[in-house]
């Protein structure tokens, strides 16, 4: 399990096992307004720019080049060929398994426990999507060690880096709650992005929410801004109330200011939980649903129910089972 995959691999995997008609249809409509790129030795995608008017001409292409990773962008243009006239672009929240800031495994790069982390993170961020923002077309990929959640929704396609920081933030639980959100232009300052939606804000609700599950997947050894080791210990101490949603009597135990401490450090944590960089790309070009990750050997897919999706069993292609029986 995980080990990269051989030439000989790849091509058996898009001759035997890839079928373009396998792509998800919000990769297919539309093809011929996205940019792809390509990997094709193991060192990035230095193959970029490409275009395919139709599946079938992308078909051709993964059949003969069988490259080691293949990518497409979450932007549409009118000229994607040189990533002109740029018309709109998936809003993207990357949740890479290693990456994630609390991990209760600590392995060196990504192994069954923080990949299911991952995917419980991504199913709380896609419940807020839905819940709280009220976004609908959204889809989650499996991206090989990880996950994309891409939301197609025209009310977020056409927001620029900064509302989608914004939203990001939101999502995430990355500020304190305040107050009062500014709804509308006041002098000095910008409205609150969120307008966008007509939605009641939820926000201390999400918020509250990202926090108990950072403080209930905490080991005592992490080095967090703002929270120093008494601090930590009495978190874990404590952190029962927490589970309970004793919530009152947590911040009684903590103290008010230690608290505000913790609440703050939590915050920036969780600016952690997704890729902020990739987020806030309108130019991104991200891993291709049905292609392979050769690192990994892991199938990059769409998944239908992040609730029971097992990647070990569901995203594994045929000649790693085969790699096996040998
Ligand atoms: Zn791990």
């Amino acid at each position: 399990m995980f080990e990269a995959a051989t030439l000989e691999e790849r091509r058996r995997y898009y001759r035997d096992e890839w079928d373009v008609r396998d792509l998800p249809d919000f990769i297919k409509n539309d093809l011929n307004k996205r940019e792809f790129g390509f990997d094709h030795l193991g060192k990035g995608p230095n193959d970029r720019y490409r275009v395919f008017k139709t599946t079938d001409m992308l078909k051709r292409f993964m059949r003969y080049r069988s490259p080691f990773a293949a990518y497409c962008s979450v932007a549409f243009y009118n000229k994607p060929r040189n990533r002109g006239e740029w018309l709109k672009s998936e809003l993207i929240f990357d949740v890479d398994a290693k990456d994630i800031p609390i991990r209760s495994c600590g392995c060196e790069s990504v192994c069954e426990i923080c990949l299911d982390e991952a995917r419980q993170i991504v199913a709380s961020l896609v419940d807020t999507l839905k819940q709280d923002l009220g976004l609908k077309d959204i889809h989650v990929i499996y991206s090989g060690r990880g996950y994309h959640i891409r939301v197609l929704d025209e009310s977020v396609m056409e927001l620029d880096s900064e509302g989608r920081s914004q939203v990001l933030k939101y999502v995430v639980g990355a500020e304190p709650p305040k107050s009062k959100y500014v709804m509308e232009s006041e002098p000095g300052q910008k409205p609150y992005p969120l307008e966008h939606f007509s939605i009641p804000l939820g926000y201390p609700a999400v918020f509250t929410s990202r926090i108990k599950y950072a403080i209930l997947h905490l080991n005592g050894t992490e080095k967090i801004e703002d929270i120093n080791p008494k601090l930590m210990k009495d978190v874990i101490k404590y952190r029962s109330m927490v589970e309970n949603d004793e919530w009152g009597l947590f911040k009684k135990e903590i103290g008010p200011k230690r608290y505000r401490n913790l609440v703050e450090g939590m915050a920036k944590l969780n600016m952690g939980l997704v890729d902020a960089k990739v987020s806030i790309d309108l130019k991104r070009i991200l891993r291709m649903p049905t292609s392979l990750h050769s690192k990994v050997s892991m199938r990059c897919m769409e998944v239908k129910n992040i609730e029971t999706f097992e990647p070990l069993k569901e995203a594994v292609p045929k000649f790693v089972s085969e790699r096996r029986g040998n």
